[in-house]
């Protein structure tokens, strides 16, 4: 089995790739590998910061790696927050950066946003980018309680309902991060 770490410290991610790629691969995270480093993403866009993730692991570690980053973009706003959406009021927590973004958007006709995921995938020493995006728009104010982060704020064209409204299995088969891992996916069975 050939072992391939995805940069993340969420189990339950490694756990849902793990068993796609499973038997040709054996998906580790970081800390199976002991990399217990924060790692710097100090990038200007999600593909840089991806990027740096899945080449830090390569660089220091000889295996073969993945890395996912994500974020919202708001046209309106010169589609911030972007890179920033998990600290978009200076800290990390969800609750503040939504009410901001509602804010930073009253009176605001255009209300079109997307999510956006790009997966960097360092393999033998080359890079290769992945990305999916759901288009949508951003309520007047949350609905819903499920999901995190800007769930309850975004509505995905086609969808009278949040993402935070959504069931999560819906989500997952429609979500930018859901589009981008499938190219993954599609890629390393090839
Ligand atoms: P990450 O790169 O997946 O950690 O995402 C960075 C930030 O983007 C999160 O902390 C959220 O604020 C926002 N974000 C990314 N994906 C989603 C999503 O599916 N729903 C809501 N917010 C998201």
């Amino acid at each position: 089995m050939r072992k391939l770490v995805f940069a993340t410290n969420n189990i339950h991610k490694t756990e849902e790739v793990a068993k796609i790629l499973s038997p040709d691969y054996e998906v580790l995270n970081l800390k199976d590998i002991n990399c217990l480093v924060d790692i710097p993403e100090t990038g200007d866009s999600f593909a840089v910061n991806a990027t740096l993730k899945s080449t830090y692991v390569f660089d220091n570690f000889g295996l073969d790696c993945f890395s996912d980053d994500s974020g919202l973009e708001v046209e309106a706003l010169n589609n911030a927050p972007g890179i920033f959406s998990a600290r978009y009021s200076g800290i990390k927590d969800d609750q503040i950066n939504l009410e901001l973004l509602l804010k930073n958007m009253e009176g605001q006709t255009n209300r079109k946003a997307r999510f956006r995921t790009v997966i960097s995938l360092i393999q033998n020493g080359k890079n290769h980018l992945f990305e999916g995006t759901i288009e949508g728009t951003i309520r007047t104010s949350p609905s819903g309680n499920k999901g995190f982060g800007y769930d309850p704020i975004f509505q995905p064209n086609g969808y009278e309902i949040t993402f935070a409204e959504m069931e999560m299995t819906e989500k997952n088969n429609i979500s930018h991060r859901a589009l981008a891992m499938q190219q993954l996916i599609s890629f390393l069975k090839q």
